[in-house]
């Protein structure tokens, strides 16, 4: 649906994109995530034709779009600030962009009541765009960008104005949105979360560049390098020597884990001929209580530190071997004993939760 090849975006001295290559697939719901500065919002606008490009090529559905103005393009976008008018009503906010079209006052009012209905609207055409809340705003641009059918709906952080609840309460409602129309929907987040809870796939951005783009299973089980590690959720690290490669096999020693062999799959990332590291995310750890066995590996540990948060409890345990600066936190699921500092106890782990980075 659409195509970066080798864009680059300069805003003066500025270098905004970096060589941006990529395909957005039709249907999908794709991210664009990272932290703020990172280009994102900037990517976004080149697709709308909002933003010029400096270098490469942006094509949507095969076509090159450099010489096609935003209002031309088959996308329509909806911002974090809603850009409703307030003085207008519900349904003169979501029929705007239809009001040159030159429908019959019947055709434009099912137009208007099949868009709210979209959007959990319905019945609310009548009222007065200032007298609504948040989340019904954003549910009147969004009605105000589907009802143009675009092929691609470009979003902008068009949740991050909402608090926690309804934030979440949107997310789930876009996914049912978006499938339901079969459109590609592009989000820009920086928010890790609402990423892996929405997208098909995700291209996670620093400094201009696309660090990794896969769906969110991948990038959260092997992120590909240890920057995309950190940005989504937590993973602990601890010094590695490489000691053979081969036929797909990598043998590791970790400091705290001992010798283990990794699969291919468990190095996505370049080697950078820095120093090896392997990661792993907090929940592959698990305490082992009484005569509980290891389904894999286990190693003994000592707890430093202990937050209980009633469904669950985080710990920071310092396993035998390990260096004592070193932090590893885990998470232990309500319905267990809490453990005290300074415990001994005996943690369940497994290689195939391990990423290396070199
Ligand atoms: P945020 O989440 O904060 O919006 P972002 O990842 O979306 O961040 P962009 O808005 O794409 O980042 O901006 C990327 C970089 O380009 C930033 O350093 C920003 O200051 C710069 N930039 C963006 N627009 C312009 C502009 N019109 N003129 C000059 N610099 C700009």
């Amino acid at each position: 649906m659409i195509e970066f090849r080798d864009v680059h975006k300069y805003y003066g001295d500025y270098h905004a994109l970096r060589g941006i290559t990529a395909t957005i697939r039709a249907g999908e719901f794709f991210s664009l995530l990272g932290p703020s500065g990172c280009g994102k919002t900037t990517l976004l606008r080149t697709i709308a034709g909002f933003e010029g490009i400096s270098s490469g090529v942006v094509l949507i559905d095969g076509k090159d779009v450099a010489a096609v103005p935003a209002n031309k393009r088959p996308t329509n976008m909806v911002f974090q600030s809603y850009a409703i008018f307030p003085h207008l009503t519900v349904e003169q906010n979501v029929g705007f962009g239809l009001r040159r079209e030159g429908l019959s006052k019947e055709a434009l009012a099912a137009r208007v009541a099949e868009a709210l209905e979209m959007v959990g609207l319905k019945g609310y055409g009548a009222r007065a765009a200032h007298a609504l809340s948040g989340g019904q705003r954003q549910r009147v641009a969004l009605a105000r960008a589907l009802i143009l059918k675009p092929k691609v709906l470009l979003l902008d952080e068009p949740l991050s104005a909402l608090d926690k609840k309804m934030r979440e309460q949107m997310q789930v409602e876009l996914i049912r949105l978006q499938r339901q129309v079969g459109i590609t929907f592009i989000l820009v987040t920086h928010d890790q979360e609402e990423a892996l809870v929405m997208s098909d796939r995700i291209a996670v951005m620093f400094e201009g560049e696309i660090a990794q783009l896969a769906d969110p299973e991948t990038l959260y089980r092997r992120p590909n390098s240890k920057k995309v590690a950190d940005f989504i959720g937590t993973m602990n690290f601890l010094p590695a020597s490489i000691l053979s490669e081969s036929d797909g096999q990598i043998e590791v020693e970790a400091k705290g884990f001992g010798r283990v062999t990794l699969a291919a799959d468990q190095a996505p990332g370049a080697a950078t001929g820095g120093e090896a590291m392997v990661g792993f995310r907090p929940e592959t750890l698990t305490i082992l209580f009484d005569g509980q066995q290891a389904t894999d590996r286990e190693t003994m540990a000592t707890i430093e530190e202990v937050v209980y948060y009633g469904d669950m409890t985080y710990y920071d345990v310092k396993l035998d071997g390990m260096d004592s600066a070193t932090r590893i936190s885990m998470r232990n699921v309500f319905g267990r004993p809490v453990l005290d500092i300074g415990t001994r106890t005996r943690i369940a782990w497994s290689p195939g939760a391990l990423v290396l980075f070199r």
